[in-house]
This record gives structure tokens, C-alpha cells and sequence, in this order.
């Protein structure tokens, strides 16, 4: 990545409020990962020392969003917060109606049903979970229309999160403009590793979709993220701010849906902001049936309030650049070690190749679940796989999904672990990397139906 300046990306901010974590020894860990049957879902967050599990909801707010929580007007309508945060969106989002939703799915649930018939087709630059299952349970397909680069782990593209122009024409010429209510356009692409789409990419996605009388709708959850990537890597932008690239990026949508658990700095909540009239009209009816009242939409005044603050403080260079930092110094030093991991590295995590770390497991001895276990018996450290467990089982065979990818995703809450933090964690990981020839594989012993990720159980090949 492109350097701006020699200073480092040291945090924008200094520590008021603490939260002591719980040093715990290997004894400890090894009793209570066995009890969780080696999974780090069901481990106790008391238990764990450093929690990389995942960056949504788990975000430190700032002294001024605190106080902002303060001054929350718990009014059931027409509270001053929801005016508060209607004016922030109108600013930087740019656009005209905000629905709140008490977080990024229920706004996903509100345009699915709004937009999409039965039958439709909706193409995307590839999924996210909770989005592609509302498009699905609106009666609509996901289509994936990402570039192939963004399943290649070692391609170094700076914008993996491009859509395939040619693969979205292709599908539109198929099926017909009528059946595609809308292209599903996510900044910053979380499955592909947290990989950018260009402005540039963008724009012609618009310009094709206009032609075609089709809506483009932005997944917005980490479009700040998405941002400082453009500004970084793309020629004509480095002199912009993240603001104007943000409103310029929204410009080229119809509306969007928002996580604000994630860019905007809170612990909860979620918008869905869209410019026609005619789309915000059903969208406050419907809001009211899953969500609550319009000035609402399932969250307190207060939450409402942390949003709005949130956005002013997201759209700051400074702060993205120790965020997105943070996340570079971790996988510049592993890169250095010889540490195998995804390139280029994302705007939210780091993802180790366990495959390449472990070569000497089988794919069915669970390689990315035994690394994430080892990882935790080592430090307290705890990340997530995403491999074979996650990828689960196929309805028609039912045998095992095998992804090409066992991956160990190491996710960073917003400004809430220090480089000392960020040392431990890159030391740990070398520790266990010195031993890794000695890492036995898992065996699965329970396998929940749904989601198995989640709830499996394993214990340790003999
Ligand atoms: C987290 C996330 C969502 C869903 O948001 P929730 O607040 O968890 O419901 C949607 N899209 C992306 C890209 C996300 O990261």
C-alpha cells in the first residue's frame, strides 16, 4: 500500500475508560477449549484474552458518543435523535430518506421484500450471508458477478471487489432487465477478505444499470472502509477526502443498507436510506410491522444518537488510517515472519492460509479449526475459521462442502486493542507456527443441522 506519510498510523485518540481482561494460563484454556468441544464460538468471552472473532457490534465508542447516549429522547415518536441522524445521513450518505433498522439485516429484509418478486434475479459483486439469504427468502437468486480475481486468495488486485461488467451483462441479457429489480453492490467485500471495489467500477456499474432501467443498491456497512481504499490506491483520488469519495460512491446507488455496527463506531444498529419516494413510502410502512415506528425502527433514542456521532467520526482520515493500519502492521509483520496469509490484506481482518500453514492435515482433520484452537490454547487469542466446518454440508449429496480455502480470519474490533495488543497476537501465532509439525487435526463429534460453525464439536485426533 501506497505510504502518505512517515509517520506511523498510531491511534487518534488516548485511553479514558479501561476493561481489565483476564490473564489466564494454558491449564485453564485447555480445560475450558475441551469443554467447548474445540470450538471458539462456544467459548466464554471471559475466557478469552485478545477477541478477534469479529468487528461487528464490538467497537469502543468515543467520550462524545457517550455522552451523546446521555442526551437520548426516548420519545416512542418523533425523537429528536432520529432528526439528529436523518441530518447526518442527508450529509454524508447523500440520501434523501432514512429508515432506521435495529441493524444491517433488518434493513436487508425491508428492500428485499420492497424490491424483489418472486422469480427475480438479483447479481452481486458475491454475497454476504444475511444478505443473500432476505434476497432468497423474498423469493429472489443471488448471482455472483465479482471479478474472478476475488476468489483467487494469492491475486494481488488492488480492487478485488469489483463487479464483472461482462458477467452482469451476460446474466441481464439471459433472464431480462424486468427480472433484475436491482445489481447488490457491497463496498468493501467481506467474504472476498474485505477487498474494495474502485469508483471507476462503480460509475460503470451505474452507467450499464441506467441504461438497463435497473436500481443499484449499496451495501454500505463498510463503504468508509471502502473509501480509504480508493483514496490510497486509485489515480485521481488522493487529494479528496474520505467524505466526498463516500458521497461520490453513494451518488452512483439508489440507496443502500447499513450495519452501523461496523464503520460507524456503535454497538448496535442499522439504517436503510434510499432517494425514491415511492420505495421510502413502503419502506416506513413495512418497518413498522418488523421493526418498530419509522423514527426508530427497534432502537433507543440513545442508540439513534451514537449512530449519528459515529458517522462524523468514521468519515475522519486519521481514524481510518489507524483502523486500517492496525490491520496492515498485523499482517506485515506475519508476512515477514513467513506466516502464510490472503492477499492483499483486507480493511477488517487478517486471514491465515491454513492449508499452507498446516500442509501435513487433510482437509477432513479440520486444518483452519485446529489452527484457530491451537491459536487460543497458545495466548487466549481468539479468531474464527472459515473452511470446510463453515462451509457446511450440500443438500443434494450430503456429503461436505469442500472450499478451496481453510482459512483462519483474525478480525479487529475498532479502536479497541493497542500495538502491544497487535505484538501478542503476531508473537502467538509464530509460536505456533514453530511447532506446527507437531499439530495433530480434529475429528468432528457433533454436527448441529443449520449453521454448523457454530455449535460443532471436535475433540482432538489421538
Ligand atoms: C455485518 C454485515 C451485514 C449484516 O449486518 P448486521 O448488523 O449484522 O445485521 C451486512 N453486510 C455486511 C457487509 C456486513 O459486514
Amino acid at each position: 500500500m501506497q505510504t502518505v506519510s512517515r509517520r506511523s498510523w498510531a491511534e487518534p485518540f488516548k485511553i479514558k475508560v479501561v476493561e481489565p481482561l483476564k490473564m489466564t494460563t494454558r491449564e485453564h484454556r485447555e480445560r475450558v477449549l475441551t469443554e467447548a468441544g474445540f470450538n471458539t464460538f462456544l467459548l466464554r468471552s471471559e475466557d478469552v484474552y485478545i477477541d478477534l472473532l469479529t468487528d461487528s457490534g464490538t467497537n469502543a465508542m468515543s467520550d462524545n458518543q457517550w455522552a451523546g447516549m446521555m442526551l437520548g429522547d426516548e420519545a416512542y415518536a418523533g425523537s429528536r435523535n432520529f432528526y439528529n441522524l436523518e441530518e447526518k445521513v442527508r450529509q454524508y450518505y447523500g440520501y434523501k430518506h432514512l429508515v432506521p433498522t435495529h441493524q444491517g439485516r433488518g434493513a436487508e429484509n425491508l428492500i428485499s421484500r420492497i424490491l424483489i418478486k418472486p422469480g427475480d434475479f438479483i447479481p452481486g459483486n458475491m454475497y454476504f450471508t444475511t444478505t443473500r439469504l432476505h434476497q432468497e427468502l423474498a423469493g429472489g437468486t443471488f448471482v455472483d458477478v465479482i471479478i474472478d480475481e476475488a476468489h483467487d486468495p494469492a491475486s494481488p488486485h488492488p480492487f478485488k471487489g469489483n463487479v464483472n461488467l461482462q458477467k452482469l451483462a451476460d446474466l441481464v441479457q439471459r433472464v431480462g432487465a424486468a427480472k433484475v429489480p436491482y445489481v447488490s453492490v457491497a463496498a468493501t467485500v467481506n467474504m472476498a477478505g474485505g477487498q474494495p471495489i474502485a469508483l471507476e467500477n462503480l460509475r460503470q456499474v451505474r452507467a450499464f444499470c441506467a441504461r438497463q432501467g435497473i436500481r443499484v443498491i449499496l451495501d454500505a456497512t463498510r463503504a468508509l472502509e471502502n473509501a480509504y481504499f480508493i483514496k490510497e490506491r486509485e489515480p485521481g483520488y488522493a487529494d479528496r477526502t474520505l467524505a466526498e469519495i463516500l458521497k461520490e460512491m453513494c451518488a452512483c446507488t439508489d440507496g443502500c443498507t447499513m450495519s452501523g455496527k461496523k464503520d460507524l463506531l456503535v454497538n448496535i444498529g442499522g439504517f436503510l436510506a434510499v432517494n425514491d419516494d415511492a420505495v421510502f413510502e413502503e419502506a416506513r410502512n413495512l418497518v413498522v410491522v418488523y421493526e418498530g415506528l419509522h423514527t426508530y425502527g427497534g432502537l433507543a433514542g440513545r442508540d439513534l444518537e451514537a449512530m449519528a456521532r459515529g458517522i462524523e467520526e468514521a468519515v475522519q482520515y486519521d481514524h481510518m488510517r489507524a483502523r486500517i493500519g492496525q490491520i496492515y502492521y498485523v499482517g506485515e509483520r506475519l508476512q515477514a515472519l513467513g506466516i502464510p496469509i490472503v492477499q492483499p490484506i483486507g480493511g477488517h481482518a487478517i486471514f491465515v492460509d491454513a492449508k499452507r500453514f498446516l500442509p501435513h492435515l487433510r482437509q477432513l482433520e479440520f486444518p483452519a479449526q485446529t489452527l484457530a484452537a491451537e491459536l487460543y490454547l497458545e495466548s487466549g487469542i481468539r479468531a474464527m475459521e472459515r473452511g470446510i466446518v463453515s462451509a457446511g454440508r450440500s443438500k443434494e449429496t450430503g456429503d461436505h462442502y469442500y472450499p478451496k480455502l481453510e482459512l483462519v480470519r483474525l478480525t479487529f474490533p475498532r479502536r479497541v486493542y493497542t500495538q502491544a495488543h497487535c505484538d501478542v497476537t503476531v508473537e502467538s501465532i509464530q509460536a505456533v507456527h514453530e511447532v506446527r509439525g507437531a499439530i495433530k487435526g480434529l475429528k468432528m463429534i457433533y454436527e448441529p443441522k443449520y449453521l454448523r460453525f457454530f455449535q460443532a464439536r471436535f475433540e482432538h485426533l489421538p
